[in-house]
Parts: C-alpha cells; sequence; structure tokens
C-alpha cells in the first residue's frame, strides 16, 4: 500500500543553507516547504556573520570545507552577477607582522593551491603599503578572489527563486520531535502558535547551530552518528569614522577562527572580529571589555588605530561540533549513505565557509539524498 506525506520535502531551517537547499529540491521538481522556527528568514548564523565570500584558502586539501568553499564561490560570483545580489570582489590581504610569521605565509599559499586556489601571490611590506598606506606589515599575501555580499539579499533571492519553483516557507514553527515510521515517511511535530504534525517523504536537517538537537529529536536514527554541539561564539567591534582600508585585513589564523580581522560591508563600514571564545549555552551578548584584547590584536597591523575608536557592534556563535583545543572539524552531509535512512540529510557543523558555500552545499546535500549505499 502507498502512504501519501502530507508534504513531499521538508526542508527544516530558513537559513542560507536550508534556502539553497529549498531552491535546489524545488528546481528539481520536488514539493518543498520550508519550516523555520524564528519568525522570518535568516534569523540565525546566516546573520551573525562577516560577509565574507572567502577564497577557500585555509582548510585541508580534500576536505568538503575546501572543495565546497572552491566550488561554492564560483557558483555564488554567478549567482549573484544573474540575480543582482549586491558583492564586491575586494581582495583581501594575510599579513605576516612578525618574521615568524613569514614562513607561515608561504604555508598558507601551498595549502590553498592544494586546495585549487591558484591565484595567491605574495607582496612585500612595502608593496603592500603603497596600496593600503595605512598598514604595518613585513609582507602580505593577496587574494583576488575574496569577497563581500550582502548576506540578507542573498537569502531573499534564494527564497524567491524557491518559491518561483513552487516552494513555500513557513515561520514560527519549530520542529521539536518526530520519528522515522515504518512505511519510509517522517512523521513531524510542530509547535508555535498552532502545534501540527505532519509526515514527510523527505527531511533536510539544516537548522544550523540545532542540527545535532534536532536530530536526535527525529528518533530512528543511529545517534551516535550524531555529533555533540559547541557553541564558540565571535565578537564585533566596528569602527567610527571611515574605513582605513580598501581590502579586507587578515592577520595569521589561529585554530578556531581566522583571527581578528577587517572587514567592510557593503555600505562600506568597517569592522574587526570575530574573535573565539567557547560558551556553554547560546547567548549573544557582546561583552564590551573585549575591546582590549581587539585594540590590541589590531595594532600588529593598524598602529594608527585611536583609542575609543571601537564600538560593540554583534556577535555570532560557530556551530562547532568538536570542543576548543581540536581541530576544526569538516561539514558532515549525512546522508543515507551515513545513517542508512533514505530522503534524510543532516548537515552539521556548517560553520565558515557555509555561507561562501551555500550553493555548492546545497549540490552535495542533494546528491547525497540520492546515496542509498551505506559506506
Ligand atoms: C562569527 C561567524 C562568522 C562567519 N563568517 C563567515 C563568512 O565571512 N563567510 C562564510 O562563508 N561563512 C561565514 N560564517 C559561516 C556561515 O555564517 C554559516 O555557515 C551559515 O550561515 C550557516 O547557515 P545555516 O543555514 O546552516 O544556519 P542558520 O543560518 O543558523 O539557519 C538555521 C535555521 O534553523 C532554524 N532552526 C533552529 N532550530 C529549529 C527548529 N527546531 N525548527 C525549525 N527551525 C529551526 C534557526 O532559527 C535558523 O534560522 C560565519 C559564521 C560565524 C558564526
Amino acid at each position: 500500500m502507498t502512504h501519501v506525506a502530507d508534504i513531499d520535502c521538508a526542508v527544516l531551517g530558513a537559513g542560507v543553507v536550508g534556502l539553497a537547499m529549498a531552491r535546489k529540491l524545488a528546481m528539481s521538481g520536488r514539493d518543498v516547504m520550508v519550516i523555520e522556527a524564528g519568525p522570518s528568514i535568516g534569523t540565525g548564523v546566516s546573520s551573525r556573520n562577516s560577509e565574507v565570500i572567502h577564497a577557500g584558502i585555509y582548510y585541508p586539501p580534500g576536505s568538503l570545507k575546501a572543495r565546497l568553499c572552491v566550488q561554492g564561490k564560483q557558483l555564488l560570483y554567478d549567482y549573484c552577477d544573474e540575480h543582482k545580489v549586491p558583492y564586491q570582489r575586494l581582495g583581501k590581504f594575510i599579513v605576516a607582522t612578525t618574521p615568524e610569521q613569514l614562513g607561515k605565509l608561504d604555508q598558507i599559499a601551498t595549502q590553498a593551491s592544494l586546495c585549487g586556489v591558484n591565484d595567491l601571490y605574495r607582496i612585500t611590506g612595502q608593496e603592500a603599503r603603497r596600496l593600503e598606506p595605512s598598514l604595518q606589515c613585513l609582507a602580505a599575501l593577496v587574494s583576488p578572489s575574496t569577497g563581500i555580499i550582502d548576506s540578507h539579499a542573498l537569502m531573499l533571492a534564494l527564497q524567491g527563486d524557491a518559491e518561483h519553483h513552487g516552494a513555500s516557507c513557513i515561520f514560527h514553527t519549530p520542529f521539536i520531535g518526530g520519528q522515522v515510521e515504518d512505511n519510509g515517511l517522517f512523521s513531524l511535530k510542530f509547535g508555535g502558535t498552532e502545534a501540527i504534525t505532519l509526515t514527510a517523504n523527505c527531511v533536510v536537517n539544516a537548522t544550523g547551530l540545532s542540527a545535532p538537537a534536532v536530530a536526535r529529536a527525529l528518533q530512528g536514527q543511529p545517534n551516535h552518528l550524531i555529533p555533540n554541539t559547541y557553541y564558540c561564539k565571535g565578537s564585533y567591534f566596528s569602527l567610527s569614522g571611515s574605513a582605513p582600508f580598501s581590502r579586507l585585513i587578515y592577520p595569521m589564523p589561529d585554530n578556531a577562527g581566522l583571527g581578528v580581522h577587517l572587514t567592510l560591508d557593503i555600505g562600506g563600514r568597517a569592522k574587526f572580529g570575530p574573535d573565539t571564545e567557547w560558551i556553554d549555552s547560546e547567548d549573544y551578548h557582546l561583552d564590551p571589555s573585549r575591546a582590549a584584547s581587539f585594540y590590541t590584536a589590531i595594532r600588529h597591523y593598524w598602529p594608527q588605530l585611536p583609542d575609543h575608536a571601537l564600538n560593540p557592534d554583534y556577535t555570532g556563535i560557530r556551530p562547532k561540533i568538536v570542543p576548543a583545543g581540536h581541530p576544526a572539524a569538516d561539514f558532515i552531509l549525512a546522508g543515507p549513505a551515513t545513517h542508512g535512512i533514505p530522503q534524510l540529510v543532516n548537515l552539521f557543523g556548517i560553520e565558515s565557509p557555509g555561507l561562501t558555500a551555500c550553493l555548492a552545499i546545497a549540490d552535495a546535500a542533494y546528491a547525497a539524498l540520492a546515496q542509498t549505499e551505506m559506506v
């Protein structure tokens, strides 16, 4: 007997990845409903980030992060051109400010080229200063393909595309539990003002920070394959006055983040961040006293940063799946080949470069849905 589901595909989460996935599924002819706990699209990690289109420099060669960033960057630039999403290919400098860091620049360039990023080139401190007169560094790596994007405009475009192909989005509707039924359908319970239960043929778990908890609440999948959640907060401080640089300026990366860098938004406003602070729960409070370490970090490459020029701006939380002190984990796109359940994909650990890679993540997650052989 054939069982008819209430909905074909339920995409849980309307961040940039859920919306990209909804678009992909809808354009492939599936009926899609995006179901979001918050009041609108993009209220999670997708609106609390640096809005940088990353080149794909830092990730372990061959990792999903490396491959999907490089593919996703190109897909994203093309998508922005087609859909008039504001972006600027500003380029970035990765700067060495001490003699010990000079060798690290070469290591970064080598790693980048193993990841398929072959457009980096090195310049001297003098050349860097000619291009960016306020910059202090001994040498820099230039990444011409790094850019910035209006992430909200991107999400609106993805939502519009998905809806144009028949998808719908509902808000204020948190997934609270469910199970994989014997007939292969998913039974999904939602809270909110009107609690409902729906059946679906296919589930995409794109709930960002909540993805492991949501997977655990969807019973019938092997629990040991679901990672833990760790929260790594990043704070941002904006700069009073005009931006001192016209490109993005990055110090050397550290284990959990890319260092306190300077980015510009589409309006030309300069902000610094994110730093790294491991926390126990989802808490977006910004502690103004963190400014002290920002002044120190920034003055390594911009010594003229005036006192009192930094203002607390916002925070974001990286959806980590390994704790502090461990090397960063790769993205996990857990489809049927991982857990054995047809038509279910869980997206875990979608931290940076998830914005850059969103279209490539959607392609890969769509492919993962079709792979039924367990590996
Ligand atoms: C500090 C910081 C800086 C970053 N900078 C960059 C950058 O410059 N470039 C880049 O490429 N990437 C960057 N990233 C990464 C990028 O922002 C993320 O990878 C991306 O936004 C993840 O999108 P998402 O859709 O997976 O998650 P989210 O945007 O968090 O979307 C998940 C959605 O699921 C919803 N949800 C949660 N629980 C439920 C539930 N039970 N039921 C229904 N809905 C639910 C949430 O409300 C949310 O809207 C950064 C991340 C951080 C934290």
